[in-house]
Order: structure tokens, then sequence, then C-alpha cells
């Protein structure tokens, strides 16, 4: 017998910091190593390593060909400039007060649409609501058409034929139509999610954020107003 198997590790490297290629600017990335090692026999035979960085203000992750020079451990309030005098001191001098730029607010946008767009994609519990409640709808809509005596032709009573086929029908209809209600609903919650964490984590103001999402028409577009409005509107 051949015993085959794969085994897939993530090593937290710390953080460094780069230039994000979407955010345009320099900030701190979080870096992982990711190995999957292929064996046969318990010994490893394909040893396959990737290296992600994950920006810290947008989320977006990209792929390198080694490990850059990391910090084990750095928070933000020790400030980007530390980060950069370890990590990349080549980099110079980097403006750590500056608002977010409308490049980075869009590549936020753009990575977070992408990020919960890939989550949570199980939409089964809204696909059986959807089925059950289209069942109902189905036979109830089929008992009335027998009773205004549609279908009344093949036989005495077509009530039965009718309340199958319409249930039958409106089931595979809700099933659809719960499933894609169910995936929107996720989509939204995960976008207002991932977007509040950012928010909150990098202040950021949310006027000018829902401004570029006005701009460039964003499909987060109403989830970030929801956000502006729930901030803006005073607590209770
Ligand atoms: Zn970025």
């Amino acid at each position: 017998m051949l015993i085959v198997g794969y085994e897939n590790k993530n090593r937290d490297c710390g953080w460094a910091a780069m230039e994000c290629a979407r955010c345009k600017r320099v900030l701190p990335f979080r870096v992982t190593e990711n190995t999957t090692a292929h064996s046969v026999y318990f010994v490893n035979v394909l040893k396959n390593v990737r290296v992600i960085g994950t920006c810290d203000f947008c989320g977006s992750s990209f792929a390198y060909d080694r490990v850059p020079r990391c910090k084990r451990r750095w928070r933000q309030n020790q400030g980007l400039q530390s980060l950069v005098n370890e990590t990349a001191p080549e980099l110079g001098e980097v403006n750590e007060t500056a608002p977010p730029t409308d490049d980075q607010l869009k590549a936020l946008l753009d990575a977070t649409a992408e990020q919960a767009s890939v989550y949570d994609k199980n939409v089964g519990p809204g696909m059986l609501c959807g089925g059950v409640a289209g069942a109902v709808f189905g036979v109830g809509l089929g008992w009335l058409a027998a009773a205004m005596g549609v279908m009344s032709t093949i036989g005495p009573d077509a009530t039965p034929t009718l309340c199958v086929l319409s249930g039958v029908a409106f089931f595979v209809a809700g099933l659809f139509i719960g499933g894609y209600c169910d995936g929107v609903r996720k989509y939204r919650l995960r976008t207002l999610a991932i977007l509040e964490d950012a928010v909150v984590r990098n202040s950021i103001d949310l006027t000018h954020l829902a401004r570029v999402a006005r701009l460039l028409q964003h499909r987060a577009l109403p989830i970030v107003e929801r956000l502006e409005t729930s901030y803006s509107s005073p607590r209770t």
C-alpha cells in the first residue's frame, strides 16, 4: 500500500514595512510563510513554500520570493517609522501622520469586496428556507387554482395534481431565490464587518471613505453609507 499525504503549515514571520502596490504607500505588512509538504511513506518528496505579505491597511495579500526582513513583535502604537528603521531603512523617512489617500481608500474598498465574496459561501440555510417557503406557497397556489377550476378537464378533482406540480415548481424556485438572498445577505454582513474593523483600527474618516466610494460608484457604497450613518448619529 502506498502512503501519500500532505501537510500545510503557516509560520508567522512578523511585520515588515513595504510599499503596498494598491495603496501606493509604505505601510506595515504582516508576513507569513506557507509551506505545503507532499510526502510518500512519511518522507517529504515535494515542498512548496509561499511567502505572503498582507497590507495592514487595505488587507490585500501579495506573494514574495523570499521572506523580507521582519520584526517579530510590532504594534501600531510603536509607529510605522520604527518598523521602517528596523526592517527597511532604505525607505527612509515616512509620513506617519498623513491621512489615508484616495488610492488607499480605493484599495481598501476593492480588497474588502474581494475578501467578502470568498468568505462563507454556505448558502444552504437560505436555500432551505426559500425552498420550504416556496413549497408552501406553491401548494397553496395549486389548491387555489384547483378551487378556481383550473385543469378541471383532467378529472373530477385536480387539487392533488395541481398542489404537487405547483409545490415542486415553487420549491425549486425558492431554493434559488433563498440561496441568492442568503449569499447577498452574508456578503453584506461580511463587508460591513471587514470595513468597520478597518475604519476603527485605522481611524478612517467615514465622510472621506463615502466620497471615494461615491466617486467610484463602488459596490460597497451602500455599506459605507450605512456605516457613515451609524457612526454619525448620536448613540443612545
Ligand atoms: Zn494596501
